[in-house]
């Protein structure tokens, strides 16, 4: 899969590169809940494999026997400027654009990790395991801070909250993310999910919203 994002900038193509796809584990408490987490004093970091990322209309493609693998719709953040110690007040100035994202994760792998005190990174790593809208400009994408996410899964509602409920906030995020790996133009920051996870199976569709311009749709595959 590309790895690439090519966006309309004051009518110029602009294109990025992603290196990295930074996650954001436990930013919701409805979802800290559910999991059966502890609200986290700072951010939860985790890396996922740009290789995972695909495309709005693309099928996730779920490998046999990786038992269940759970949608997880997030607000995404794409880095425009290199910045490192990016103080929190500096930190809009390095967001190029937003989307809608799918933080796809194989569940039974991801706890079964956890209980041996293991990474995570192969369940969130998979390919296809990273879907992507197509991106909006920060400037046009309205206030990300308060922003409606809803996911359905076969035109069912399934997860349905707003931005305004993360535990640590856009602009902290990426100040904190600063703090110890440089962020670099093209790098994703998926910011965490709301409660409501739950599995997809091969012949599904998964449809989230973010705001009023991010839309991302995708169907579910067997390989
Ligand atoms: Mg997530």
């Amino acid at each position: 899969m590309s790895s690439d994002f090519s966006l309309n900038v004051q009518g110029k193509v602009k294109r990025v590169k992603c290196q990295k796809i930074i996650g954001v584990a436990r930013n919701y408490l409805e979802h800290v809940k559910e999991m059966g987490a502890e609200k986290p004093e700072e951010p939860v970091i985790f890396l996922k494999a740009p290789s995972a990322l695909t495309r709005n209309g693309c099928p996730i493609l779920i490998p046999d026997a990786i038992g269940r693998v759970d949608y997880e719709g997030e607000l995404a953040v794409i880095i425009g400027k290199k910045g490192k110690n990016i103080p929190i007040d500096e930190s809009r100035n390095y967001i190029l654009a937003v989307a809608a994202f799918n933080d796809v994760t194989a569940r039974d792998i991801q706890l079964e990790a956890k209980k041996k005190g293991l990474p995570w990174a192969i369940s969130k790593s998979f390919d296809t395991f990273a879907p992507i809208s197509k991106p909006v400009l920060l400037k046009d994408a309205g206030d990300i801070d308060r922003m409606d996410i809803t996911l359905k899964l076969n035109g069912q509602v399934r997860q349905s909250s707003n931005t305004s409920l993360m535990i640590h906030k856009v602009d902290y995020l990426i100040s904190f993310i600063s703090k110890f790996m440089t962020l670099e133009p093209g790098d994703v920051i998926a910011t965490g999910t709301p409660g409501g996870v739950g599995p997809m199976s091969p012949g599904d569709v998964v449809e989230i919203t973010v705001g009023n311009s991010l839309y991302l749709r995708n169907p579910v595959v067997k390989i």
